[in-house]
């Protein structure tokens, strides 16, 4: 580690990361020519890989070999790897006995795979507190005329008494639900919403980009028909994800990707698709990221009941009170009664510009946050900020230190004056 001139004096309620991730130590420059160690507080965009992630990477990475595909020892092995990755995702989001795990790039593409398999004609609802990997699928192409948008309400209460009444006014086929926001870190009680839906006929999935990663989930513990989330947001590298959940669907969809690996039989006029998972998975599959994202599921799966949750929670409850201490800072809420929001803290600084708050904080204090309107236009709108705002999010390695400097390089900030 790198010495830092400029940290502050460590205090007796400073908390530690709660597991290591790789790059915790990793110095940034600064403006003045000095350089500090960063402080990452963009988990819910991209978070560090756990070090437990990149040890199981450097011990599988020699064994590469085709999938599926070779009889040779290491081609064994490797298919191995990648199906037994296969069940620990499915395993640590709760799925049942009969559901199916498919390995995705990302949330997005676990959405835009399952918006293709939606039955004929299946209207899709879903709120306009969505991402955009969980808005525009259902609003694309095939689906177009499927998708209905819900407001959510100015409370809890109120949003599940929306979706309540919308499903009574016509049949949905799925509701498609966000399970923390990205923006506000806030949660629907999923229990409750999938308690509602299927009451009116129609399955849930859950966009778990941000509840997965910094919650857990269970399929089985909610009744959630589906869970979507990504491995670069649940400290793994990028360019895995997962969809898992009821096979009926997934079987008999269309298949997401068309090539070898999806198909049982191919003739000049007739294709025989494969059901899932290998259906939607044509191509040479990604090993690597799915090995790495099934050791850190199983690495967060370990850790103690409740200690992920309880992390986040201190951490977010000092972001959000250091922030709301200061004169001019505005947090971004959807709900009055949100009970249980995950690491992920908006705020506004009226007068300011988005992007130059977050470069001073980057150039001068080292510290990463996220500026923008964060892939969900309507959101940010509905909050009152539509040209924008800062987003700070934790995970397991953030330290208090990093939310202490955020909170302290802000004081600065608005100590300088306009
Ligand atoms: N859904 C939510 C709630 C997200 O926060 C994100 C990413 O920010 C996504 C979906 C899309 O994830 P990905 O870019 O990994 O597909």
């Amino acid at each position: 580690a790198t010495l830092d001139p400029t940290a502050t004096e460590p205090s007796a309620a400073d908390v530690p990361a709660l597991l290591p991730v790789v790059g915790a130590t990793t110095t940034v420059p600064l403006v003045d020519g000095t350089s500090r160690v960063y402080a990452n507080l963009d988990c819910a965009a991209s978070a560090p890989a756990l070090e437990s992630v990149a040890e199981r990477v450097a011990e599988v990475l020699p064994l590469y070999a085709s999938v599926h595909r070779g009889a040779g020892y290491l081609s064994q092995v490797c298919t191995g790897l990648y199906e037994s990755a296969r069940a620990t995702v499915a395993r640590f989001v709760g799925a049942r006995e009969d559901d199916v795990a498919i390995i995705t790039r990302n949330t997005t593409d676990a959405l835009n795979l399952l918006a293709g398999c939606v039955p004929d004609g299946g209207r899709v609802l879903h709120l306009d507190m969505e991402h955009h990997a969980n808005y525009l699928p259902w609003t694309q192409g095939a689906t177009h005329d499927r998708a209905t948008l819900v407001a959510a309400g100015p409370t809890v209460a109120a949003s599940l008494a929306e979706i309540e009444a919308e499903l009574a006014r016509r049949p949905y086929a799925l509701l498609a639900l966000t399970g923390a926001s990205n923006v506000t870190g806030e949660t629907l009680p999923v229990e409750e919403v999938v308690r509602i839906a299927h009451a009116a006929g129609a399955r849930v999935v859950v966009d778990g980009a941000q509840l997965v990663p910094h919650r857990g989930f269970s399929l089985t513990a909610t009744g959630a028909d589906y869970v979507a989330f990504s491995g670069h947001k649940t400290y793994a590298p990028y360019g895995a994800g997962a969809l898992v959940g009821r096979r009926d669907w997934l079987d008999a969809g269309r298949p997401h990707l068309a090539g070898g690996g999806a198909v049982r039989d191919v003739r000049p006029d007739r294709t025989v698709w494969l059901p899932a998972p290998a259906r939607h998975e044509a191509g040479s599959p990604n090993v690597i990221g799915a090995v790495a994202l099934a050791q850190a599921c199983q690495t967060l799966a370990e850790l103690p009941e409740g200690a992920l949750a309880a992390h986040e929670d201190t951490l977010r409850t000092r972001l959000v009170d250091g922030l709301e201490a200061l004169d001019g800072v505005r947090v971004l809420r959807l709900w009055a009664d949100a009970t249980d929001p995950v690491g992920v803290v908006t705020f506004t600084v009226p007068g300011h510009d988005p992007g130059l708050v977050a470069a001073y904080l980057s150039a001068e204090h080292g510290i990463g946050v996220r500026d923008g309107r964060f892939c969900a236009h309507p959101l940010l709108a509905r909050l009152g900020a539509p040209q924008g705002a800062v987003r700070a999010s934790v995970g397991v390695g953030t330290t208090s230190e990093a939310v202490d400097r955020l909170v302290d390089a802000l004081r600065r900030y608005l100590d300088q004056g306009p």
